[in-house]
């Protein structure tokens, strides 16, 4: 018999594994994201499962981060990194481990958090299966995605196909920026329920070491001009927009200005995002621009903060960003953020009061507006707090969670867990 204790969810975030070393090969905000919602949550008295796809042999198929957290690696497909556009095909295994697993335990989870497409379909599945509440963050709109890149994979019918479906039968879809919200309104469906519940930040982790300490710490002087980046290798990052910047800064070159690139993220050579770093490295000499550029590679999540610090601008320069989570790490350690004009950025960032906003993919705008914040340290200052401010009020991860907890105690009040038919023809929803 399943016992279901109310207050036991699950997130599952297959592509997406919380326990993992952030930085590299696909591995960015949507598990730091999980990792710090689940965590949060179970403070909030949840006990919660996280459920991520098994990659590697030598993965643990449990981790514990609290008495009621949990990572829950399941198998589905070969125990090796698979790129999430070849993931689809293994999701059916991915939900008879996770059923499997519910038996094993003798529960069944009352409500699931998906996150990204590949999970929508697997809580779509289970809900076919079993009573089950499903919230869903899509972290990435493949209908938004899809405008900004040269090659459109052949997965992004289906992609589409799921996140239109998910969008009209998840009981809560949750958009974590008003931009998002309104994305999902013009270019995915008018039905569905949209809550908007930001992403959050660590504020007692970021902001607590200020620049000259933080500096002192990495090795760099009190008068260097420090421009940062931190994330994956992805073209879609833009880090090439950020390099061609730099390469038209006035602080380069200039007497008495000593400009350093600081470009963090990214595996060793081999790995999947290899191509896109050796690309931006090939970039950087051959603009010039080796001796001010340096590639510490993936900066850990406890260093982070001393970086961010130590900077005097960290610039994100996506062509696309559903939320965005370094400007807010960036903003909750007092660095201004230069970023692109998309997405969650157009919500986090304000321009002329915590940085600016400038068109994607234009580095001469993206040059001036770096050059406007190096020029005046004490309007950086400015921002900088300013900024710090902002993320306090708006973006903290325990009023977020206790945002999303509230989202699921309302909605396991109203007892919708009732199976639901999807309302897409089902020879769509199977792989
Ligand atoms: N990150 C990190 N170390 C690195 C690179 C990235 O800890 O070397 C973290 C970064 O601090 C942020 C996340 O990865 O928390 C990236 O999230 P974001 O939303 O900015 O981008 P995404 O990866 O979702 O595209």
């Amino acid at each position: 018999m399943f016992v279901t204790p109310e207050n036991r969810i699950a997130l599952i975030s297959i592509d997406g594994d919380p326990a993992i070393a952030i930085g590299q090969e696909e591995a960015g905000g949507q598990n730091v994201y999980v990792r710090q919602v689940g965590e949060a949550l179970a403070n909030l008295g949840w006990q919660v499962d996280m459920f991520t796809r098994r990659s590697s042999v030598e993965q643990p198929t449990i981790v514990q981060h609290n008495p009621c957290c949990r990572t829950i690696r399941l198998e589905a497909g070969p125990l090796e990194f698979m790129p999430r556009n070849q993931l689809f095909e293994h999701l059916p295994e991915f939900v008879c481990a996770f059923q499997d697993f519910q038996q094993r335990e003798g529960c069944q989870y009352p409500l699931v958090h998906t996150n990204y497409w590949l999970s929508a379909w697997v809580g779509m599945e289970l809900k076919q299966r079993q009573p089950l509440v499903q919230v869903h963050t899509y972290h990435s709109l493949g209908a938004v995605k899809y405008q900004t890149v040269p090659d459109v994979p052949i997965i992004a019918t289906k992609r589409l196909a799921v996140e239109k479906a998910c969008l009209e039968t998840a009981e809560r879809i949750v958009a974590t920026s008003p931009q998002e919200a309104e994305h999902m309104r013009t270019l995915v469906s008018s039905q569905g329920a949209i809550e908007m519940i930001p992403c959050g930040t660590d504020i007692e982790q970021f902001g607590t070491v200020r620049r000259l300490a933080a500096r002192q710490q990495l090795g760099i002087a009190p008068e260097t001009k420090v421009v940062f980046y931190v994330g994956r290798f992805d073209q879609r990052k833009g880090i090439e927009t950020l390099v061609r910047a730099v390469a038209l800064s006035e602080h380069r070159g200039r007497r008495g200005d000593d400009l350093r690139l600081i470009i963090g993220g990214g595996s060793r050579p081999g790995k999947s995002d290899g191509i896109e770093r050796e690309r931006i490295e090939q970039l950087v000499a051959d603009l010039d621009l080796a001796d001010l550029t340096t590639f510490p590679g993936r900066i850990e999540h406890a260093d982070l903060p001393l970086y961010y610090a130590a900077a005097d601008v960290c610039v994100v320069p996506s062509h696309y960003e559903p939320f965005g989570l370094v400007a807010i790490e960036a903003m909750a350690s007092r660095t201004p953020v230069v970023a692109s004009q998309v997405g969650g950025l157009r919500y986090t960032v304000v321009p002329g009061v915590t940085g600016f906003l400038v068109p994607p993919q234009d580095e001469v705008a993206f040059a001036t507006a770096i050059d406007r914040i190096l020029a005046l340290p004490a309007w950086r200052d400015h921002l900088g707090e300013l900024g710090r401010r902002r993320v306090k009020a708006m973006f903290s991860w325990t009023g977020v969670a206790a945002r999303l907890s509230e989202l699921y105690a309302q909605l396991l009040s109203q007892n919708t867990s009732i199976p639901q038919k999807s309302s897409q023809p089902l020879e769509i929803l199977t792989t």
